[in-house]
């Protein structure tokens, strides 16, 4: 009887430091309503455009334009307002094939299944508006808490549901120093030209959710100021949280939660199995071009030349949806996880600068162990 007390105690104490630790959200469905008419092609011309302007002008729209076009992208990944609306024209003018820009074409798919399933495109806006506090207190309930590279959020996070402009889905961005997390309805059954008959799947949308979130509530104290620490920075901080959102395994299965399945969506979880073979190749040449651009900063163009062609981040032109950063970052942290423990894992998670180091770590015990002389029997 005392212990169960003791133990409620304890359990009330430890449910009260999560509450305090928990993010809280402002969540915006009003693009939902607002964007709808883009897929009514049952309306008159004019009442189209009274529809998009008033979409496109929603200040949600203005922050998600600001972070489609930043420089920091590779030209064929860019979207502006222009590109987006003329992009909408030509689908309710039929002319699909004058759309060349690679980003909308790649967004092309997700737009047309809405146009031929307005009802659907509905319902499942209905279902966001129902059941999003659920998914995201279910969410929240997953990060992991327990380690000491998260920090306690006290500012409210900002939730945008929307009908996506550049079709990532979900992300985060910062604006004027409030966070955001921007959520495509379009691909909530999946991305690209995948099969949308069944409703979406709440465990995987919860999946792409804790992703998403445990990028505002990492700690990290690596503030990158050259191209090689964001390397770094960036191969942690989506290695880790393809780990804990999406359940990932490294190129040998293993998984932080081995029972439990990938929560990708199904196109994303087969690109998955198929790179993260070659991840153990790509992490040599991955940590020297972090250390090439550490020592001597690399031109715009050039570094996103390299990003682009060497695949480590994804664009239409390479087909990938995710990039091979998120993939030697799961695979590195994993290996080092199980091999060097826990401790140099959170170490990393809270210093990620400190990743190349426990690596170079993790290689000498292995050549330790090949090179000692087998004892005799
Ligand atoms: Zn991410």
């Amino acid at each position: 009887m005392q212990l169960a007390s003791i133990f409620l105690v304890v359990l009330f104490i430890a449910s009260n430091i999560h509450a305090a630790n928990n993010p809280t959200f402002i969540f915006h469905t009003d693009l939902l309503d607002i964007g709808l008419p883009i897929f009514d092609i049952s309306l008159k011309p004019s009442e189209h455009d009274v529809a998009l302007d008033k979409y496109l002008s929603h200040p949600m729209m203005q922050i998600a334009f600001t972070r489609y076009s930043s420089l920091s992208r590779p030209p064929e990944s860019r979207v502006d307002r222009k590109l987006y609306s003329d992009f909408i024209h030509k689908l309710w003018a039929d002319n699909e094939n004058q759309i060349a820009h690679p980003r909308m074409q790649y967004i092309l798919p997700h737009y047309k299944w809405g146009m031929m399933h307005l009802t659907t495109v509905k319902a499942d806006s209905e279902l966001v508006k129902k059941q999003f506090r659920i998914w995201f207190n279910t969410a929240v309930e997953q990060l992991p808490w327990q380690g000491n590279f998260i920090r306690a959020s006290t500012d409210p996070i900002h939730i945008v549901f929307l009908f996506d402009p550049g079709g990532s889905f979900p992300w985060v961005t910062e604006s004027s120093g409030v966070e955001y997390i921007f959520v495509d309805v379009l691909q909530l059954r999946g991305p690209g030209d995948t099969n949308r008959e069944s409703p979406p799947d709440i465990d995987i949308t919860t999946g792409l959710l804790v992703h998403e979130l445990f990028h505002i509530v990492q700690n990290d104290s690596n503030k990158p100021n050259n191209a090689g620490q964001w390397l770094i920075q960036s191969a942690v901080a989506e290695g880790a949280a393809c780990l804990y959102g999406n359940n990932v395994p490294d190129s040998r299965g293993q998984k932080i939660l081995p029972k439990k399945p990938i929560r990708f969506p199904q196109a994303i979880t087969d690109e998955w199995l198929r790179e993260i073979l070659s991840a153990p190749a790509q992490i040599k040449p991955f940590l020297t071009l972090a250390s090439e651009w550490s020592k001597k900063q690399p031109k715009d163009e050039e570094k996103l030349e390299m990003l682009t062609k060497g695949k480590w981040v994804a664009t239409p032109g390479n087909k990938l949806y995710i990039g091979n950063i998120y993939r030697v970052g799961a695979e590195m942290l994993l290996k080092i996880k199980g091999e060097l423990g826990e401790k140099a894992f959170a170490d990393i998670l809270s210093h990620s600068n400190k990743l190349p180091e426990y690596w170079s770590k993790l290689e000498d015990m292995h050549k330790q162990v090949k090179s000692s002389p087998v004892a005799a029997p």
